[in-house]
């Protein structure tokens, strides 16, 4: 029976058949860089640190997202300011270790840390994919109007 079905080309004639059935539908394929497929509001994509509007960091150094990262991906040191206020001097995320699990922007208080619609990143050294405060607060800074729209239409579903 499998020698006359070879012999019949039923395979190769099925497989032509669906070929053929999906030759005139209509296509899905995106034609990247030119096309973009739309990226939801709650892309977990690059790490971000954000600030308000007048230029203060966010971040209260709590150390939720730390606690709460089952990477272990983030490294926080903090100290007392002058003024009272505790904020960080160091602020890493290792995007080696990272999940992109997004516990760390659900536990942050003051929605300091967000991750973003940015994918297009790469990095050519395990170093290149630390990033560091200074490296978080420049992309907030670059992206805030954004952020900022993904998280007013996320705080409608809450
Ligand atoms: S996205 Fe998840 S794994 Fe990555 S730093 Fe945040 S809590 Fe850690
Ligand atoms: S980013 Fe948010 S959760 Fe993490 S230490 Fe700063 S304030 Fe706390």
């Amino acid at each position: 029976m499998r020698l006359l079905k070879s012999l019949a080309l039923k395979e190769l004639l099925v497989g032509m058949g669906l070929t053929g059935r999906y030759f005139f539908k209509r296509k899905f394929t995106v034609q990247y860089p030119e096309e973009r497929a739309p990226i939801s509001p709650r892309f977990r994509g690059l790490h971000a640190q954000r600030r308000y509007p007048n230029g203060e960091e966010r971040c209260i150094a709590c150390k939720l997202c730390e606690v709460v990262c089952p990477a272990m991906a983030i490294t926080i040191e903090s100290e007392q300011r002058a003024d009272g206020s505790r904020r960080t001097t160091r602020y890493d995320i290792d995007l080696a270790k990272c999940i992109f699990c997004g516990f760390c922007e659900e536990a942050c208080p003051v929605d300091a840390i967000v991750e973003t619609r940015i994918y297009e990143y790469h990095a050519e050294s395990r170093g290149e994919l630390l990033m560091t405060k200074e490296r978080l607060l420049a992309v907030g800074d670059k992206h805030e109007a954004q952020i900022a729209a993904d998280r007013e239409i996320e705080a409608r579903y809450r």
